[in-house]
């Protein structure tokens, strides 16, 4: 009985308590920036609106704020029987972002990316003292 109200809670939480958040951006697996070029070109990339760069245990990504051309406006899926299985994968049981919580941290801008790098030179030089 307990099983089964769960799986009741499980099958509604996406319709009844979220906006359907997952859909509303793309998120892609990038390195982190190495040397100077490849802040300058992340950097560029931070330039475009609804572009931004999240890490979140020590992973880079880099993140579109943009929804799919498939959510509808009620925030349902136009296509759900037949959506990819990235779709299908995702279970709202791992997915953080529902409650915002899905980064450790968020750099929106190219100036807020120029201050992390200024941040690790001072750490690593504090370590080297
Ligand atoms: S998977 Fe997460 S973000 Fe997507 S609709 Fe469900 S609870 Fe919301
Ligand atoms: S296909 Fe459907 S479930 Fe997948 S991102 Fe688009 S609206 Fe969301």
């Amino acid at each position: 009985m307990a099983k089964k109200k769960k799986k009741k809670e499980e099958r509604n939480i996406c319709l009844e308590k979220c906006d359907a958040a997952c859909c509303k951006n793309l998120a892609m697996d990038i390195l982190k920036p190495k040397d100077n070029w490849d802040i300058e070109d992340l950097k560029w990339k931070l330039y475009f609106k609804h572009v931004k760069v999240y890490i979140v245990n020590n992973r880079w990504h880099l993140l579109f704020e943009t929804k799919c051309r498939y959510l509808l406006k009620n925030n349902r899926c136009s296509i759900y029987e037949r959506r990819p299985e990235v779709c299908r994968e995702h279970s709202h049981m791992e997915c953080g972002e529902r409650e915002g919580d899905w980064y450790d941290l968020l750099i929106s801008t190219p100036e807020e990316l120029d201050e992390y790098f200024r941040k690790e030179k001072r750490k690593k030089k504090k370590r080297k003292k």
